[in-house]
C-alpha cells in the first residue's frame, strides 16, 4: 500500500462528505440512474480535471478524457474507438444536452505533435499516431498566421485543436441528429489553467472570449 496513502485518505474524506454528510446523494443516483446534462471532452493532464476546475458534483458531468482532449474523426472500421464509444453513450443513452470540448494551455499532446512536425522524435507506440490527429490544427494555426512559432504557435494550435474536435464531433451522425433536433449543443472552451482563465468559443464572432 506504500505510496497510495494520500489517495486512501482522499477516499475517506470523500466518504465523509458524500455518505455521512449527504447520505441520500448516491442512493438517488442509484435509484434514478445518472442523468448528467453535460458531457465533457478534456485532456488526461493531471492539472485540468474538469470536475475540479468546474466545481461539479457527482452525477453532473459525463467525463471523457484522452491525450489532448481530442474528438477523432467518425470512423466505422470495427476498431477500438474509446472516445467515440463514450460519445455515443453520452448522446444516445444519456441524452446529454451539451458536449463541451475543453482544450488547455501547455498541452503535452499538442507539444508532442509540434515537436514531431518540426523533425523531433515521435513519442511512443500510440501517442504519435493519436497526436497526428492534431496536425490539421497546427496547419490551421500557421495558415492563419504564418509567422507563429514557439509558445504562440503552441497556444494557437491548442485553440485550433478545440475547433478541429468540434468539426469532427459534428460529423458523428448521432451528434448531428441530436443537434438538428435542437436537443444538443456543442461548445469549445480553452482553459489557461496557469492564468486561471477560461475562454469560450463564440461561433458568431469566431473568437475565443475570455470569461470573467
Ligand atoms: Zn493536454
Amino acid at each position: 500500500m506504500s505510496g497510495t496513502e494520500t489517495l486512501l485518505n482522499g477516499f475517506r474524506k470523500f466518504r465523509e462528505m458524500y455518505y455521512e454528510k449527504a447520505p441520500g446523494l448516491y442512493q438517488n443516483l442509484l435509484r434514478h440512474g445518472q442523468n448528467p446534462r453535460f458531457a465533457v471532452v478534456a485532456c488526461s493532464d493531471s492539472r485540468v480535471d474538469p470536475a475540479i476546475v468546474l466545481q461539479t458534483e457527482p452525477g453532473d458531468i459525463f467525463s471523457i478524457r484522452n491525450v489532448a482532449a481530442l474528438v477523432p474523426p467518425y470512423e466505422e472500421d470495427g476498431r477500438y474507438h474509446g472516445t467515440s464509444a463514450a460519445l455515443e453513450f453520452a448522446v444516445k443513452a444519456l441524452k446529454v444536452e451539451h458536449i463541451i470540448i475543453i482544450g488547455h494551455a501547455h498541452c503535452g499532446g499538442v507539444e508532442a505533435m509540434i515537436r514531431k512536425h518540426e523533425g523531433g522524435k515521435a513519442g511512443g507506440t500510440f501517442i504519435a499516431a493519436w497526436t497526428d490527429l492534431l496536425r490539421e490544427a497546427h496547419e490551421r494555426a500557421l495558415a492563419a498566421d504564418p509567422g507563429l512559432d514557439g509558445d504562440a504557435l503552441q497556444s494557437a494550435s491548442e485553440r485550433q485543436a478545440v475547433l478541429l474536435s468540434l468539426d469532427n464531433l459534428a460529423t458523428f451522425p448521432f451528434v448531428l441528429d441530436a443537434v438538428t433536433a435542437g436537443d444538443l449543443s456543442l461548445h469549445g472552451w480553452y482553459l489557461n489553467i496557469f492564468d486561471g482563465a477560461l475562454e469560450v468559443w463564440n461561433p458568431d464572432t469566431e473568437t475565443f472570449e475570455r470569461q470573467s
